[in-house]
């Protein structure tokens, strides 16, 4: 059953996935662009209320069921989706690149990490055995399980169509709760293409279900009182809107936010390697990353000056163009509105009284005339009071900020409302573990400029970068999709018990 249906719109239709079965509500549908043409390709079902309601239902029906399946039978369906996911990489990537325009060796980097999160939730059985302890008192032995939460949500963005889902439902579902995923309505397809390979793997119809949409699918979803947590990624507004409606309905909330990623370049770094990490870090995926590095506080004039110089030959000849290309390094943006946004960044940057050393406004890919392409920029001497510095603008822009210690760009850092990601380029290990210790961001590198943790280890950002206590997958996604349950039991012996009247003080 294809997840992808032809109305009488000419082009197709992703529709949603409720238990088990595709289902189209083409009353409100919105276009879906090839952002390297600049053409609608498909487009999406927006699911209304009822529709979301239906998904709901549909998890909470599976949900008394799927609860009491053993962990190692689920782990075993999660085996076998893992290998139908590996089987269906080249479909799955290709329709990343399709409808989100990043080049295919990136889209198979997003696949590839979002399939290592599913292999970690592989581990059920060891993940959710809880914590037993004999002799608590004389003959009382006491034990924490984790049951799971019943049905919860998840609402993800555009920039990783793939793997932000498999942060959450793979955590979710092994974890015995059912879910409702609704992924960003700009690139559905590859999200809504997994799910019928989950039922593939054997999956019971109605554990996965996802709905496309926009507000009004979010909306339900947050205020419905069978959903029982919602996990979210996308930008900060919305990831703060999503906190305060979910939590004041108590439901338990992840809600993680956009970034401004600082690299600091100490001048004892080796500067051909700072060039060559950051020209990924800086462009690739065109900048769409939460974890891109935005910008590069260099200590000292002297480093500036060669930074400048060497990124900036290497950002004027970036090779860019549509990303099913393999010989490009950088797709489109996803939107002609999300291009104007990043455009009107850089007008303002220019207003702002910053250096432009590369301007890429006025580049367009040959015969993509109409896709969404920008060309790499990189500003010089921007400086805080910016708003060029102070916010994210998601796109291929780097700007380097000059300070003459490290101490002035630890300051930078801490002071910035965004806390998700950071490195330091550096050869003094000293210098390196003061960083680490001391920076108040959730993702440090040391001479790794994304350090995006790998699947068992918990992926979260610190200040207005993640809303609630818990991060995306790894072991903190076990705590998040559980509750805790401490059972005290003694079984009578023969010795009568006299009553007691102090508190259990277990002596
Ligand atoms: P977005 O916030 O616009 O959308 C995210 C999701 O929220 C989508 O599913 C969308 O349909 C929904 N949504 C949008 N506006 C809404 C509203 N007003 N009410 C209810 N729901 C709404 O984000 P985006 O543009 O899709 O993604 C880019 C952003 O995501 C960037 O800010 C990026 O930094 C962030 N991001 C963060 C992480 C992280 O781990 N911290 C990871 C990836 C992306």
């Amino acid at each position: 059953m294809s997840s992808v249906v032809a109305v009488e719109t000419g082009h197709e239709v992703v529709g949603h996935y409720i238990n088990g079965k595709v289902i189209t509500d083409t009353e409100r549908t919105q276009e879906i662009y090839n952002p390297a043409t600049g053409q609608v390709i498909r487009h999406v079902a927006l699911a209304s209320k009822a529709t979301v309601e239906k998904a709901i239902a549909a998890a909470a029906a599976a949900y008394p069921a799927w609860r009491q399946i053993s962990p190692m039978e689920r782990a075993r369906i999660m085996f076998r989706f893992k290998t139908l996911l590996e089987q269906h990489a080249g479909e799955i990537i290709a329709l990343v690149t399709d409808e989100h325009g990043k080049v295919l060796d990136d889209a198979r980097g997003e696949f590839i990490r979002g399939l290592e999160v599913v292999e970690y939730a592989c581990g059920a059985p060891e993940l959710l055995k809880g914590e037993h302890s004999k002799n608590v008192g004389r003959g009382i032995d006491s034990w924490s399980e984790f049951h799971p939460l019943g049905v919860v949500a998840g609402i993800t963005p555009f920039n990783f169509p793939a793997m932000v889902p498999m942060w959450m439902y793979p955590m979710a579902i092994i974890c015995g709760n059912t879910f409702v995923l609704k992924p960003s309505e700009k690139d559905p397809g590859a999200p809504t293409y997994i799910a019928k390979l989950f039922k593939e793997a054997g999956l019971p119809d109605g554990v996965f279900n996802v709905v496309n949409g926009d507000k009004e699918a979010v909306d339900t979803l947050l205020t419905e009182p069978r959903i029982e947590a919602i996990s979210f990624v996308g930008s900060t507004p919305v990831a703060e809107y999503i906190y305060q409606t979910a939590t004041a309905t108590g439901k338990r909330v992840q809600a993680l936010g956009g970034a401004k990623n600082h690299a600091i370049l100490m001048p004892d770094a080796d500067m051909d390697s700072v060039v060559n990490a950051l020209m990924g870090a800086v462009y690739g995926s065109c900048g769409e990353r939460c974890m891109a590095i935005s910008v590069a506080v260099c200590v000292g004039d002297t480093l500036a000056e060669t930074f400048v110089e060497k990124m900036s030959s290497r950002v004027a000849a970036l090779k860019i163009g549509p990303g099913i290309d393999t010989e490009n390094e950088m797709g489109p943006l996803i939107s002609q509105q999300h291009y104007e946004k990043v455009r009107n960044y850089v007008d303002l940057g220019v207003e702002e009284g910053a250096d432009l050393v590369v301007d890429g406004r006025n580049f367009t890919a040959t015969e993509h005339e109409a896709g969404f392409f920008m060309g790499g920029c990189l500003f010089d001497r921007v400086t805080p009071d910016m708003r060029i510095y102070q916010e994210e603008i998601f796109g291929p822009v780097l700007c380097v900020v000059r300070v003459q210690t490290m101490q002035e760009a630890m300051q930078l850092i801490d002071a910035h409302e965004y806390g998700n990601g950071t490195c330091i380029f550096t050869r003094d290990g000293g210098v390196a573990r003061y960083f680490t210790d001391n920076i108040k961001v959730g993702m440090v590198g040391v001479n790794v400029p994304l350090p995006v943790p790998v699947a068992y280890h918990s992926f979260g950002g610190w200040k207005r970068s993640l809303f609630g206590d818990l991060s995306a997958y790894g072991p903190d996604a076990v705590r998040f999709y559980t509750r805790r349950k401490t059972i005290t039991q003694r079984w009578l012996s023969d010795s009568v018990e006299r009553a007691q009247f102090s508190f259990p003080d277990n002596q």
